[in-house]
This record gives structure tokens, C-alpha cells and sequence, in this order.
């Protein structure tokens, strides 16, 4: 299968994109470049993501992309059964169909299909999401940060929590919450690292404190950052992170992955070009991708 290659509007003269026998994509120069992969897939068993799993993957074939990873919200572990949040994740009995139903489809998909998950994390709850994720074999776990203290900042149900709150100390908690969340150990990669960002509210403060704060512990942790385009989509109009946090994280060493967030099957690899073009900018050669909870990396 070959990949679909893009046309950018300058080109920078440098070497054309080549795809190598090991089947791994590089990327060469701002002129054409590839998708390598797309790390963050939902399903609709997530109960808001629309489409048929075959679909998503029909459309990264496509896309000439040679491995997705499919990262649907765990189950909300940390509410009470009376307290749940319909259509917010999959219920906890579609836990082990969403695991088959990424597994057979990647026994006969001719993409590289892995499985992943996209679990939330809540302080005080570390030891139930450990013993909940524990009896499956996850290729990849993606920590998200989706509530601060309760309040679901990212929902567009929830918004008037931004009237109520100081900007900045919104986001001095968010970035505490991510930097713990990273360090429970519980994840491989963290997703869409300054989504506090989603409905463009910004704050006053200087944030480059918290974001070297933020590449320490993550750094501490092992962990990997996600390159989000979900961002493109929402009022902030910008990749999760944005440049001057990638600039951070990379300045650390650490590895990137990307993610269009996709929930319908004409999201998936949204994006992803321009995140490919942004990530070599700012210096990465490599994105990472998981099997089995081992990094494995592909030249950009
Ligand atoms: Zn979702
Ligand atoms: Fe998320
Ligand atoms: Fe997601
Ligand atoms: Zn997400």
C-alpha cells in the first residue's frame, strides 16, 4: 500500500519522502510529507464517537497510514455507579468487547492495529485504575487529565465553570494534575498536554515555569507527550501542545507521539501533516508508537 503524499505550500528543497523496506515512513523535508501514524482512535462504544471501527480504519488506509492505535475512554472509574456521566466513556461491561473488537479487526486489518486506552486520572483512585487495567494486554495506556477537583473543564456542558475561577490557577492545577498523573507510572504516553487550553481561555500568568515543572516530572516519569490535533478543532485553534510547550518537552528528551482524537471515521488523520511539520521544527527525527507497553520509534 502506498502512502498518500501531501503537497505543502513551500518547499525547503531537502530530500523527498521515501518509504523504506522495513516498512517504517520517513519523512524528508516540508515538501511532501507522510502520516506515520495516528495514535489516538475512539470508538463509539465510548458512547459520543460516531462510525464503525472498520470505517476508521478504511479511512486511514486511505490516508496511506501504516499504523493507528485505537485509545477509546476507559470506563469512569472514579464515579460513584449513581453519579455516572452517560455518554462521557464506555460503560465497564463494553470493556472487554471494545478489546476484542480492536483485536479482531487487527488480525485482518492491513494497518498496523494497536490497542490502546485513554483512562483518566483522578487523584486518590491510582490503585483502582491499576487493578482495572490490569487483566488486559494493552499495547499503549494514555493518561488524560479531563478534571480538575470534579469539574469537567473540557465539557462545553460544563463552561460556566470558567466564570467561576481564577484563569491561572486553572491552569497551575491542571499542569499540577498532569505532572501527577505522570508520575503514578500507570501510563505510557500523556495525552493532549495542555488541553486546559480547549475554549481559548488564557491565562495571565507566565507559564514557563510550570511547563519545565511539567517536562521534569515527565521526564522523572518515563513517560511519552502526544501531539493532539483535537486542538484545531476547538476555539484554542492549536495543537495540544503548542509550540512553546513542545519546545519544552523536547528540550528534555522527551519522545512525541501524535493523535488526531479522532471520533468519526473523517477525523482520522486529521492534522497530522502539520503536526509532522511542527514537530520537525521544533527538532524531533522520530515519533514513538507502542507495542506490548514497549516504545518503538519511526523516522519523521
Ligand atoms: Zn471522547
Ligand atoms: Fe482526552
Ligand atoms: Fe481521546
Ligand atoms: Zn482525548
Amino acid at each position: 500500500m502506498r502512502g498518500i503524499v501531501a503537497a505543502a505550500s513551500s518547499a525547503h528543497g531537502r530530500q523527498k519522502p521515501t518509504l523504506q523496506k522495513s516498512g517504517s515512513i520517513s519523512v524528508r523535508g516540508a515538501d511532501k510529507i507522510l502520516i506515520p501514524a495516528d495514535n489516538h482512535l475512539h470508538t463509539k462504544l465510548c458512547g459520543h464517537a460516531a462510525g464503525e471501527i472498520d470505517e476508521y480504519l478504511d479511512r486511514a488506509a486511505a490516508l496511506g497510514i501504516r499504523e493507528v492505535g485505537f485509545a477509546d475512554h476507559f470506563p469512569l472509574y472514579f464515579l460513584p455507579p449513581d453519579k455516572m456521566i452517560p455518554d462521557y466513556a464506555m460503560d465497564e461491561s463494553k470493556l472487554p468487547a471494545y478489546v476484542n473488537m480492536v483485536k479482531e479487526n487487527a488480525a485482518v486489518s492491513p494497518i498496523n492495529v494497536k490497542l490502546g486506552i485513554e483512562a483518566d486520572f483522578v487523584p486518590g483512585h491510582e490503585e483502582e485504575l491499576e487493578r482495572l487495567l490490569a487483566p488486559y494486554q494493552f499495547d499503549f495506556i494514555t493518561g488524560s487529565v479531563h478534571f480538575i477537583d470534579g469539574w469537567g473543564f473540557d465539557n462545553s456542558a460544563e463552561l460556566e465553570g470558567y466564570s467561576s475561577r481564577n484563569i491561572d490557577g486553572i491552569y497551575e492545577r491542571y499542569f499540577f494534575l498532569l505532572q501527577q498523573a505522570a508520575l503514578t507510572g500507570l501510563f505510557d504516553i500523556m495525552a493532549h498536554p495542555d488541553l486546559v487550553k480547549k475554549f481559548n481561555f488564557r491565562p495571565a500568568c507566565d507559564l514557563r515555569p510550570l511547563y519545565e515543572e511539567t517536562a521534569r516530572a515527565f521526564k522523572r516519569a518515563g513517560v511519552c507527550v502526544e501531539v493532539n490535533t483535537a486542538g484545531l478543532r476547538y476555539p484554542a485553534k492549536e495543537v495540544y501542545p503548542g509550540p512553546e510547550l513542545l519546545e519544552v518537552f523536547h528540550r528534555h528528551g522527551l519522545p512525541v507521539t501524535i493523535g488526531s482524537d479522532a471520533h468519526r471515521p473523517e477525523d482520522v488523520g486529521f492534522g497530522l501533516i502539520e503536526a509532522v511539520k511542527l514537530i520537525r521544527n521544533i527538532g524531533y527525527r522520530e515519533i514513538a508508537t507502542f507495542s506490548g507497553r514497549k516504545i518503538k520509534y519511526i523516522k519523521i
